[in-house]
Protein backbone atom coordinates (compact mmCIF):
# COMPACT_ATOMS: atom_id res chain seq x y z
CA UNK A 1 0.00 0.00 0.00
CA UNK A 2 1.25 2.90 -1.09
CA UNK A 3 0.35 6.65 0.66
CA UNK A 4 0.97 10.07 -2.57
CA UNK A 5 0.73 13.47 -0.93
CA UNK A 6 -1.22 15.70 -3.00
CA UNK A 7 -2.11 18.23 -0.69
CA UNK A 8 0.17 19.05 2.46
CA UNK A 9 -1.69 22.55 3.18
CA UNK A 10 -4.42 23.50 5.50
CA UNK A 11 -6.68 26.21 5.20
CA UNK A 12 -5.43 28.06 1.86
CA UNK A 13 -2.35 26.65 -0.29
CA UNK A 14 0.81 28.22 -0.58
CA UNK A 15 2.82 28.60 -4.27
CA UNK A 16 2.82 25.01 -5.67
CA UNK A 17 1.09 23.16 -2.73
CA UNK A 18 -2.61 22.27 -2.22
CA UNK A 19 -5.43 21.96 0.03
CA UNK A 20 -6.12 18.39 1.84
CA UNK A 21 -5.40 15.33 -0.50
CA UNK A 22 -3.57 11.99 0.10
CA UNK A 23 -4.05 8.97 -2.38
CA UNK A 24 -3.39 5.57 -1.42
CA UNK A 25 -2.89 2.91 -3.82
CA UNK A 26 -2.81 -1.08 -3.34
CA UNK A 27 -2.57 -2.55 -6.64
CA UNK A 28 -5.19 -1.82 -9.22
CA UNK A 29 -7.23 0.41 -6.37
CA UNK A 30 -6.49 3.75 -5.72
CA UNK A 31 -8.82 5.91 -3.36
CA UNK A 32 -8.12 9.58 -2.33
CA UNK A 33 -8.35 10.63 1.30
CA UNK A 34 -10.01 14.46 0.92
CA UNK A 35 -10.52 16.79 -2.04
CA UNK A 36 -9.83 20.09 -1.25
CA UNK A 37 -8.60 22.96 -3.69
CA UNK A 38 -5.91 21.96 -5.58
CA UNK A 39 -5.68 18.54 -5.20
CA UNK A 40 -7.74 17.49 -9.26
CA UNK A 41 -4.65 18.90 -10.59
CA UNK A 42 -2.11 17.24 -8.63
CA UNK A 43 -3.82 13.83 -8.67
CA UNK A 44 -3.66 14.26 -12.47
CA UNK A 45 -0.12 14.06 -12.65
CA UNK A 46 0.35 10.72 -10.94
CA UNK A 47 -3.11 8.99 -11.86
CA UNK A 48 -6.02 9.43 -13.96
CA UNK A 49 -8.53 10.63 -11.78
CA UNK A 50 -11.20 8.12 -13.64
CA UNK A 51 -9.22 5.25 -12.22
CA UNK A 52 -10.18 5.96 -8.65
CA UNK A 53 -12.16 3.77 -6.79
CA UNK A 54 -13.67 5.78 -4.43
CA UNK A 55 -13.12 9.70 -2.54
CA UNK A 56 -13.55 9.92 1.23
CA UNK A 57 -14.14 13.29 2.39
CA UNK A 58 -13.12 13.66 6.11
CA UNK A 59 -15.36 16.74 6.92
CA UNK A 60 -17.09 19.83 5.52
CA UNK A 61 -14.73 22.04 5.77
CA UNK A 62 -13.86 24.21 2.32
CA UNK A 63 -10.11 22.68 1.96
CA UNK A 64 -11.06 19.33 2.01
CA UNK A 65 -13.76 18.94 -0.24
CA UNK A 66 -14.02 22.00 -2.72
CA UNK A 67 -12.44 20.22 -5.64
CA UNK A 68 -15.35 17.48 -5.98
CA UNK A 69 -16.82 20.35 -7.57
CA UNK A 70 -14.50 20.31 -10.31
CA UNK A 71 -13.77 16.20 -10.33
CA UNK A 72 -17.19 16.30 -10.86
CA UNK A 73 -17.39 18.11 -13.88
CA UNK A 74 -14.63 15.66 -15.20
CA UNK A 75 -16.47 12.88 -14.13
CA UNK A 76 -19.79 13.82 -16.46
CA UNK A 77 -17.84 15.34 -19.50
CA UNK A 78 -15.43 12.51 -19.79
CA UNK A 79 -14.00 12.66 -23.83
CA UNK A 80 -15.79 8.91 -23.89
CA UNK A 81 -19.00 10.02 -22.42
CA UNK A 82 -20.13 10.32 -18.55
CA UNK A 83 -18.41 8.07 -16.32
CA UNK A 84 -20.13 5.77 -13.99
CA UNK A 85 -20.94 7.11 -10.55
CA UNK A 86 -18.12 7.44 -8.40
CA UNK A 87 -18.42 6.27 -4.85
CA UNK A 88 -18.26 9.43 -2.41
CA UNK A 89 -18.22 8.97 1.15
CA UNK A 90 -18.55 12.01 3.23
CA UNK A 91 -20.11 13.18 6.55
CA UNK A 92 -23.94 13.07 7.06
CA UNK A 93 -26.07 15.59 5.35
CA UNK A 94 -22.77 17.19 3.38
CA UNK A 95 -23.98 15.74 -0.39
CA UNK A 96 -26.65 17.65 0.20
CA UNK A 97 -24.99 20.62 1.39
CA UNK A 98 -22.64 20.42 -1.63
CA UNK A 99 -25.41 20.69 -3.81
CA UNK A 100 -27.25 23.45 -1.93
CA UNK A 101 -24.91 26.16 -4.13
CA UNK A 102 -25.59 24.85 -7.62
CA UNK A 103 -28.19 25.45 -9.72
CA UNK A 104 -31.12 23.06 -9.94
CA UNK A 105 -29.40 22.04 -13.13
CA UNK A 106 -25.92 21.59 -11.66
CA UNK A 107 -27.12 19.71 -8.20
CA UNK A 108 -28.97 17.21 -10.24
CA UNK A 109 -25.31 16.77 -12.75
CA UNK A 110 -23.51 16.74 -9.42
CA UNK A 111 -26.29 14.06 -8.13
CA UNK A 112 -25.87 12.26 -11.29
CA UNK A 113 -21.34 12.02 -10.95
CA UNK A 114 -21.63 10.30 -7.59
CA UNK A 115 -23.27 7.75 -5.35
CA UNK A 116 -22.97 9.36 -2.05
CA UNK A 117 -22.92 6.99 0.80
CA UNK A 118 -22.72 8.90 4.47
CA UNK A 119 -19.49 7.98 6.85
CA UNK A 120 -20.52 6.04 10.10
CA UNK A 121 -18.08 5.40 13.06
CA UNK A 122 -16.48 2.32 12.87
CA UNK A 123 -18.72 1.15 9.65
CA UNK A 124 -16.05 -0.46 7.47
CA UNK A 125 -16.11 0.00 3.86
CA UNK A 126 -14.55 -1.86 1.29
CA UNK A 127 -13.20 -0.06 -2.13
CA UNK A 128 -11.26 -2.23 -4.47
CA UNK A 129 -8.56 -4.16 -2.50
CA UNK A 130 -8.62 -1.72 0.46
CA UNK A 131 -11.16 -1.33 3.54
CA UNK A 132 -11.37 2.30 5.16
CA UNK A 133 -13.07 2.48 8.35
CA UNK A 134 -14.30 5.83 9.52
CA UNK A 135 -13.50 6.96 13.30
CA UNK A 136 -15.36 10.34 14.45
CA UNK A 137 -12.70 12.61 15.67
CA UNK A 138 -13.11 15.94 17.48
CA UNK A 139 -13.34 19.04 15.27
CA UNK A 140 -15.87 20.80 16.82
CA UNK A 141 -18.77 19.26 13.81
CA UNK A 142 -18.94 15.48 12.43
CA UNK A 143 -15.07 14.86 11.47
CA UNK A 144 -14.09 11.31 11.10
CA UNK A 145 -10.50 9.96 11.06
CA UNK A 146 -9.66 7.28 8.41
CA UNK A 147 -7.76 4.21 8.71
CA UNK A 148 -6.67 2.65 5.36
CA UNK A 149 -5.61 -0.79 5.58
CA UNK A 150 -4.95 -3.46 2.42
CA UNK A 151 -4.91 -6.41 5.30
CA UNK A 152 -1.37 -6.36 6.37
CA UNK A 153 -0.76 -2.74 7.45
CA UNK A 154 -2.57 -0.04 8.35
CA UNK A 155 -2.61 3.75 7.59
CA UNK A 156 -4.51 6.28 9.97
CA UNK A 157 -5.16 9.94 8.48
CA UNK A 158 -6.30 12.00 11.21
CA UNK A 159 -8.24 14.16 9.24
CA UNK A 160 -8.56 17.78 11.70
CA UNK A 161 -8.77 17.26 14.75
CA UNK A 162 -8.07 18.34 18.53
CA UNK A 163 -5.72 15.76 20.49
CA UNK A 164 -6.86 13.58 22.79
CA UNK A 165 -8.39 9.88 23.59
CA UNK A 166 -10.86 10.47 20.43
CA UNK A 167 -7.94 10.89 18.42
CA UNK A 168 -5.88 7.97 20.08
CA UNK A 169 -8.80 5.78 19.73
CA UNK A 170 -8.26 6.45 15.77
CA UNK A 171 -4.68 5.75 15.30
CA UNK A 172 -4.23 3.31 17.77
CA UNK A 173 -1.29 1.03 16.56
CA UNK A 174 -1.24 2.03 13.26
CA UNK A 175 1.93 1.60 10.72
CA UNK A 176 1.48 4.82 9.36
CA UNK A 177 -0.01 8.12 11.57
CA UNK A 178 -0.49 10.62 8.72
CA UNK A 179 -1.13 13.60 11.34
CA UNK A 180 -2.53 17.25 10.48
CA UNK A 181 -0.49 19.73 12.58
CA UNK A 182 -2.19 22.73 11.64
CA UNK A 183 -1.12 24.83 14.78
CA UNK A 184 1.62 26.79 14.98
CA UNK A 185 3.37 25.82 18.70
CA UNK A 186 1.76 28.92 20.29
CA UNK A 187 -1.86 27.96 19.24
CA UNK A 188 -1.74 24.97 21.29
CA UNK A 189 -5.48 24.61 22.40
CA UNK A 190 -6.55 27.50 20.22
CA UNK A 191 -8.50 25.57 17.86
CA UNK A 192 -9.82 22.26 17.39
CA UNK A 193 -6.36 21.07 15.50
CA UNK A 194 -2.72 20.00 16.59
CA UNK A 195 0.51 21.40 16.81
CA UNK A 196 3.07 19.15 15.51
CA UNK A 197 4.51 18.67 19.14
CA UNK A 198 0.89 17.32 19.94
CA UNK A 199 1.14 15.28 17.03
CA UNK A 200 4.29 13.48 17.54
CA UNK A 201 2.57 13.16 21.36
CA UNK A 202 -0.34 11.18 19.20
CA UNK A 203 1.76 8.80 17.52
CA UNK A 204 3.87 8.05 20.97
CA UNK A 205 0.76 7.43 22.36
CA UNK A 206 -0.80 5.61 20.03
CA UNK A 207 2.32 3.01 19.41
CA UNK A 208 2.37 4.07 15.83
CA UNK A 209 5.45 2.90 13.54
CA UNK A 210 6.11 6.28 11.74
CA UNK A 211 4.80 9.60 11.26
CA UNK A 212 3.72 12.02 8.48
CA UNK A 213 2.92 15.23 9.59
CA UNK A 214 0.59 17.49 7.64
CA UNK A 215 -2.32 20.13 6.70
CA UNK A 216 0.53 22.27 7.94
CA UNK A 217 -0.40 26.06 8.11
CA UNK A 218 1.62 27.34 4.95
CA UNK A 219 3.89 30.07 7.05
CA UNK A 220 4.75 27.45 9.56
CA UNK A 221 8.44 26.29 9.36
CA UNK A 222 8.13 22.36 8.87
CA UNK A 223 12.13 21.69 9.52
CA UNK A 224 11.14 22.97 13.02
CA UNK A 225 7.87 21.30 12.76
CA UNK A 226 9.69 17.54 12.53
CA UNK A 227 12.20 18.46 14.89
CA UNK A 228 9.45 18.95 17.66
CA UNK A 229 6.94 16.31 16.15
CA UNK A 230 10.47 13.44 16.72
CA UNK A 231 10.99 15.05 20.15
CA UNK A 232 7.82 13.99 21.21
CA UNK A 233 7.31 10.71 19.18
CA UNK A 234 10.82 8.83 19.29
CA UNK A 235 9.72 7.37 15.58
CA UNK A 236 11.18 8.17 12.30
CA UNK A 237 8.98 11.64 11.37
CA UNK A 238 8.20 13.51 7.88
CA UNK A 239 6.92 16.39 6.67
CA UNK A 240 4.37 15.91 3.96
CA UNK A 241 5.32 17.51 0.63
CA UNK A 242 3.08 17.50 -2.90
CA UNK A 243 4.13 14.43 -4.88
CA UNK A 244 6.08 12.70 -1.88
CA UNK A 245 5.34 8.89 -1.56
CA UNK A 246 5.23 6.53 1.67
CA UNK A 247 5.52 3.06 1.34
CA UNK A 248 2.87 1.37 4.47
CA UNK A 249 4.05 -1.66 6.07
CA UNK A 250 4.04 -3.59 9.31
CA UNK A 251 6.02 -2.02 11.54
CA UNK A 252 7.17 -4.00 14.95
CA UNK A 253 4.66 -3.64 17.36
CA UNK A 254 6.41 -3.35 21.26
CA UNK A 255 6.05 0.22 22.05
CA UNK A 256 8.34 -0.03 25.01
CA UNK A 257 11.06 -0.73 22.64
CA UNK A 258 10.83 2.78 21.65
CA UNK A 259 10.63 4.47 25.07
CA UNK A 260 13.47 2.63 25.62
CA UNK A 261 15.87 3.65 22.75
ZN1 LIG B 1 -8.67 21.49 7.23
ZN1 LIG C 1 -11.43 21.29 9.45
Amino acid sequence: MRLTVLGSSASYAAAGQACAGHLVQDGGTAVLLDCGNGVLANLATVLDPLRLAAVFVSHGHPDHFLDLYALQALLRYAPQGPAPPLDLHLPPGHFERMRCLLSERGAAEFAAAFRAHELVDGMRVEAGDLVVEPREVDHGEHAFALRVTDGAATLCYTADTAPGPDAERAAAGCDLLLAEATLPEQYAGAAAHMTATEAGALAQEAGAGALVLTHAWPTNDREEMRALAAEAFGGPVSVAREFDTYDVVPHAEDPTDREER
